[in-house]
């Protein structure tokens, strides 16, 4: 991993440099140390003096602040903080510059389009705490923007990035003095709250950032509510290195999705359990998922067949789909509703291996007007389970009644032109790793259509 230029000084109560390597001198292009308040920008200053006021003797605390270097640009700088715990409060300080990494450009720690940290900042700031000893515990938090893509969809993509940029600055009032914060991918969000270590505050700062959004874009312009999701984990406590402490937080930033979206969920071993445990079990499973590029393959190798009419058993392909998509079960019905066609399950044996059974099963509710509802214009429909429980005011009871506890996730494609009426069901059991995307939605859906043209003819 490529590393920022960092420089131990020391400091006194009045920012005098009492201590630094030739390095730090070489950097500031000065002979003498002197004052810091010399080096950074009198707003800056005042940001750091409150950090170093806020640390205990003896603690750590992190602060991110300008500084002058010796080409007369303001580098931006996170420094590590040690108050001393002697009587002569002096202060040690590790200064990492963030920009060295891309010194050319003097705004290459920034997210363009919010003024927040990006993704390369953020994740080193939050690195670097994990990686300080002796440790101090901290909070770490992912943000995401509910149905954003129905923002864009909706009003388009301009009003798509004022609501980016209006979220992003109502997460940093919120956060405030209590950490930093940087914009990790489109409507994605990282939260370093250096200064918060227990529950009670967290809940606070959450609290408010999640009502806050949610009063600010209550009918948005008298269509949509736009609210924020989010998860938050506790470093060292809940995860021992950055790696694992963002998994545990992105699969609470999950659940909080899973669970209706617009709120927060704190981990919580009791009550989530060892989720990377669980997560190691589960990816040897999505191993097996075929690649983007294996995928296609497979899409074509099946168009091929249909072309040159080599009938493939729709079984084996459907077996295929399965493990290339990390499916649980996929079912063919024509005509009859009562009794698939074809259906196969995915039973998980242990870590390294599945079996594939075949299994019958009835859907009547496929052709019931409520489902009938949710297929779109391409013949396609998506359930999931946990958006479906909270939103649908006309709750489809049999389709309901099939999901229950049991599936997370249904792609079902109408085959209209089919000899016979027909239906391809493809779902994710409760539990499942697997993350469709819609890239892969829209594949499954095309594979609908080919086993539909290929039936025409059977
Ligand atoms: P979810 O509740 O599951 O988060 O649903 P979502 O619709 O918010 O979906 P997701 O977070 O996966 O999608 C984020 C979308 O943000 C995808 C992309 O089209 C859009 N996007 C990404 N970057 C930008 C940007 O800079 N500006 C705008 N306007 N849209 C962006
Ligand atoms: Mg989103």
């Amino acid at each position: 991993m490529e590393q920022f230029k960092k420089y131990l000084i020391t400091v006194e109560k009045d920012l005098n440099i009492v201590n630094c390597e030739s390095a730090f001198l070489e950097y500031i292009g000065r002979e003498r140390a002197g004052n810091l308040d010399q080096l950074v920008p009198p707003q800056d200053l005042i940001q750091l003096r409150n950090a170093i006021f806020a640390i205990d003797p003896g603690k750590l605390g992190l602060s991110c602040f300008r500084m002058r270097t010796s080409n007369g640009r303001l580098n931006w700088i996170a420094a590590n903080i040690e108050k001393s715990d002697e009587m002569d409060e002096t202060v040690r300080m590790e200064l990492s510059d963030i920009q060295s990494l891309k010194s050319d450009n003097t705004l290459a720690q920034f997210d363009k389009m919010t003024g927040l940290l990006n993704k390369a900042a953020i994740t080193e700031i939050a690195k670097a705490l994990t990686e300080q000893y002796p440790r101090k515990s901290f909070y770490f938090a992912l943000m995401d923007i509910d149905y954003f893509k129905s923002v864009n969809d909706t009003f388009g993509h301009m009003c798509g990035d004022e609501v980016i940029i209006d979220v992003a600055h109502i997460i940093r009032d919120c956060v405030g003095e209590n950490g930093v914060v940087g914009r990790i991918g489109g409507d994605e969000f990282m939260v370093v709250l250096e200064r918060v270590n227990d529950r009670a505050k967290v809940r606070e700062v959450l609290a408010k950032l999640r009502e806050t959004v949610e009063s600010k874009y209550k009918n948005f312009r008298d269509c949509l509510n736009i609210t924020l999701s989010i998860g938050t984990a506790l470093y060292p406590e809940d995860a021992g290195d950055y790696d694992d402490l963002f998994k545990v937080t992105d699969k609470m930033l999950y659940r909080a999705k899973m669970k209706g979206r617009n709120r927060y969920i704190i981990y919580t071993k009791e009550i989530h359990g060892n989720v990377l445990q669980a997560e190691a079990q589960t990816a040897q499973v999505g191993q097996h998922a075929a690649s983007e590029k294996e995928k296609i393959h497979l899409l074509m190798d099946f168009m091929d067949r249909f072309l040159h009419r080599t009938i493939i058993p729709i079984q084996l392909a459907a077996e295929q789909v399965l493990t290339a998509y990390d499916l649980d079960e996929v079912y063919v019905f024509f005509d009859d509703l009562s009794k698939c066609r074809y259906g196969i399950s995915r039973t998980v044996v242990d870590k390294d291996n599945f079996t594939i059974d075949e299994k019958t099963i009835g859907m009547e509710f496929l052709a019931g007007e409520k489902f009938r509802r949710l297929f779109d214009e391409n013949g396609r429909a998506i359930v999931n389970y946990h958006n479906f429980q909270k939103e649908t005011t006309e709750k489809d009871e049999e389709l309901f009644n099939f999901m229950e506890q049991k599936y997370r996730f249904m792609v079902a494609y109408h085959m209209k032109q089919a000899k016979q009426d027909g239906y391809i069901v493809f779902l994710n059991r409760v539990g499942s790793a697997c993350r469709l995307s819609e890239s892969d939605m829209n594949q499954l859906a095309f594979f609908g259509r080919m086993v539909e043209l290929t039936s025409v003819d059977r």
